[in-house]
């Protein structure tokens, strides 16, 4: 792949792509990225590239014809069409999801701006799209062509050791990383996790997938709610499909089983192995969940897991002391053993419903 920087400021730009991971990269030939002088291709005496607005207003415009010049030089020294960016605070906000969809093109050219922007016509005539790195301004385009070319550059194969070295970090599957950890074991009374230190693949990768989505959730909610929409999506269109059902089938919603995680995975175990087959859970109202609908039951951090089937429900009446009535409609015993459990927090009016399902599908 070729990265072409057009910008007043070459120095700033080669100091940093000659650097580290990406100079590397630059130099084993995994990527090509250039700067260019737009100043080289004014034809002004002074050398100037700017002028004053047209309309009034503070600052300078850098003029069309230089940007026009140096865009037609480069694009003159490669085959093919390149992909022009002008990077700009106007423009579509830089993701991982964009860097990637970039880093599949072969040829890049960004275009920098500095004072109050360049003339409108160039922008227009050469077609540019615009990127923004964030919805703040700076005084130039190079920080940010630099940022496009970094998270671009990183991404091609050879730069980095293997694929893995990008495709766990956050972002890049729309989750955040888990969070790392090296030498010494113990450092001011912080220890490393122990899963980590058991050299447990398995163990170890169970882990660091479970705290990605922990750490999702707690510093990025909206990332871990689109993450986990997805993941129901996924799990409902697979779920259709193995049972042959039509798109519009019952579906009653998400849920998860109980408050805490012990009590979750405990629940989740014994439904997945079919020994566990209804729920009661103390409402507000009486309200009963649609019979024949289907719900999906998720794990402590929101993962799909199965979908069940609610065959019958039904508002159990507690008068403080009986639960003979619900023996009699209920032959599950897990049930029995939770109303124990709560009825000593239950007021004899608050209503119960039991629900009894059948467990439909495991996923994969
Ligand atoms: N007058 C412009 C406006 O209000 O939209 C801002 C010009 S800015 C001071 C100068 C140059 O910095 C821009 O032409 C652009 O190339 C670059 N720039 C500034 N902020 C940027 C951002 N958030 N993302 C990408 N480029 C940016």
């Amino acid at each position: 792949m070729r990265i072409d920087i057009a910008t007043l400021f070459t120095d700033m730009c080669d100091s940093v792509i000659h650097e580290s991971i990406i100079g590397r990269g630059i130099k084993n030939g995994h990527i090509e990225i250039y700067s260019h002088d737009i100043r080289e291709y004014t034809e002004n005496k002074h050398r100037r590239v700017d002028d004053k607005p047209y309309g009034g207003g503070t600052g300078m415009v850098m003029q069309a014809q230089p940007v026009y010049d140096c865009i037609s030089a480069i694009r003159a020294q490669h085959e093919g069409k390149p992909r022009i960016i002008y990077m700009s605070p106007q423009g579509e906000t830089l993701t991982q999801e964009k860097v990637q969809e970039l880093a599949q093109e072969p040829w890049l050219i960004l275009l920098c701006g500095h004072y109050e922007g360049i003339d409108q016509r160039v922008l227009d005539e050469l077609e540019c799209e615009e990127i923004s790195i964030g919805n703040y301004v700076l005084t130039g385009g190079e920080l940010p062509a630099l940022v496009v070319a970094d998270a671009v550059a990183r991404l091609q194969p050879g730069v980095l050791p293997n694929e893995d070295a990008y495709s766990i970090e956050s972002h890049y599957n729309g989750l955040l990383e888990y969070p790392q950890f090296t030498r010494p074991e113990e450092w001011r009374g912080r220890k490393v996790p122990e899963t980590l230190l058991t050299g447990d693949h398995k163990t170890v990768a169970e882990w660091q997938n479970r705290e990605a989505l922990r750490v999702t959730r707690r510093k990025r909610p909206d990332m871990h709610r689109a993450y986990i929409n997805a993941a129901v999506r996924d799990f409902w269109g697979r779920f259709l499909e193995a049972k042959g059902l039509p798109e519009d089938a019952q579906y009653s919603g998400i849920r998860t089983l109980a408050r805490t995680e012990e009590e979750v995975n405990m629940e989740l175990k014994l439904i997945l192995r079919g020994k566990k087959r209804s729920i009661a859970y103390r409402c507000e109202d009486d309200e009963l969940p649609e019979i024949g609908g289907y719900y999906i039951i998720t794990d402590w951090d929101g993962i799909p897991k199965c979908v069940l089937k609610i065959i019958r429900a039904y508002v159990v009446e507690y008068d403080g002391e009986n639960i003979g009535q619900v023996r009699k409609i209920s032959a599950d015993d897990d049930f029995i053993d939770w109303f124990r459990e709560y009825r000593d927090s239950l007021n004899g009016d608050d209503p119960v419903i039991c629900e009894e399902f059948r467990l439909e599908y495991k996923g994969k």
